[in-house]
């Protein structure tokens, strides 16, 4: 996204910090830890959060958030925080090394991250041309000689492009598939990276925790298709989006529906986290689905309370949604 909400102010990631040299991975190590233990604690209590999170596997997601991505992947997922609210992630293949970032909005967090682990970087991955997702491009490429892949339509606005990719493309990073899936509405060339061996995607700035991008290049009815790619995933793909915007997106999903018990677990949850500044990324798309308001357009409670005709389709209906979003 362009503009910063107003959670910034909260996030446990002070961006002078990282400027200032010192690394943020021990400091998210012991996040981690924490995190484990307040899921645990919250487990206790939170029922439909539980079921939505899927009981068991609960510790998998929190284990795959601290560098784990999956016990049957090679592939490593880490979460890099950067600026005020942006996340990129480090791609890990444990069988060959081979490194990649999504959307490094800045160099030197991705750099700190690499350095403290002595690898190096082959592939940056962009989601969207946003200087808050491709910042760090040039700065990287020049340090390790990485490649830059980005979408073929946004050839012209991806500083350093090498590898263009373009819907339904199959890219490989290590061995593992990576699908390139269009995904406009937020820029017109905006795609998403998903891979299934992992059961993860990178949805950058088209789908949030409890919102969607704003529509700065495309229309409601771009946003909902693309949203639509998304939910036919995998009720449990883990959602790695490019923000950390979940708190502030609560309140409005909660202004629009706050009869959902789903909604109001997931957002005491998200509250507590943000409370103890842990990051609520990745999230699981069955709790989106539960939950996110962009991706309930349907919901007779939404549409009663913004107004929306019941002959409205989901597209207007997103479009609505969306425009109250941004006036909220
Ligand atoms: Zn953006």
């Amino acid at each position: 996204m362009l503009s910063s909400p107003s959670t910034s102010a909260m996030l446990p990631f002070s961006s002078s910090r990282v400027r200032a040299g010192f690394s943020v991975w021990p400091n998210v190590r012991q996040l981690c830890f924490r995190k484990s233990i307040l899921y645990g604690f919250m487990r206790m209590f939170s029922t439909p959060y539980k079921t939505l999170r899927g009981g068991a596997s609960r510790s998998l997601k929190v284990a795959r958030f601290c560098s784990v991505t999956n016990m049957s992947s090679t592939l490593q997922i880490e979460l890099v925080p950067c600026l005020s609210d942006n996340y990129a992630y480090l791609l890990h293949d444990v069988d060959t090394g081979t490194v990649g970032v999504v959307d490094p909005s800045e160099a030197l967090p991705v750099i700190d991250a690499l350095s403290k682990k002595n690898r190096n970087l082959n592939y940056i991955l962009n989601t969207h041309h946003h200087h808050d997702h491709t910042g760090g491009n040039v700065e990287l490429k020049a340090r390790y000689g990485a490649k830059v892949i980005g979408s073929g339509a946004d050839k012209e606005r991806i500083p350093g492009i090498d590898i263009l990719l373009n819907d339904g493309d199959k890219w490989m990073f290590a061995g593992h598939e990576v699908h390139v899936m269009d995904t406009p509405g937020h820029t017109r060339g905006h795609i998403s990276f998903y891979v299934p061996g992992s059961g993860a995607i990178f949805t950058g700035d088209t789908l949030f925790s409890l919102s969607c991008g704003k529509l700065f290049e495309g229309s409601p009815e771009q946003m909902q298709s693309s949203l639509k790619k998304i939910t036919s995933l995998p009720d449990n793909t883990s959602i790695y989006c490019g923000h950390e915007y979940t708190l502030s997106n609560a309140k409005f999903a909660l202004s629009v529906e706050p009869e959902n018990k789903e909604l109001k677990s997931y957002a005491a949850h998200v509250t507590y986290l943000r409370s103890k500044g842990l990051p609520t990324i990745p999230t699981i798309l069955k709790l989106e689905k539960a939950c996110n308001p962009f991706l309930r357009t349907s919901s007779a409670h939404i549409r009663k309370s913004l107004n929306i005709a019941v002959t409205a389709d989901d597209a207007e209906a997103l479009g609505i949604i969306r425009q109250a979003k941004d006036d909220f």
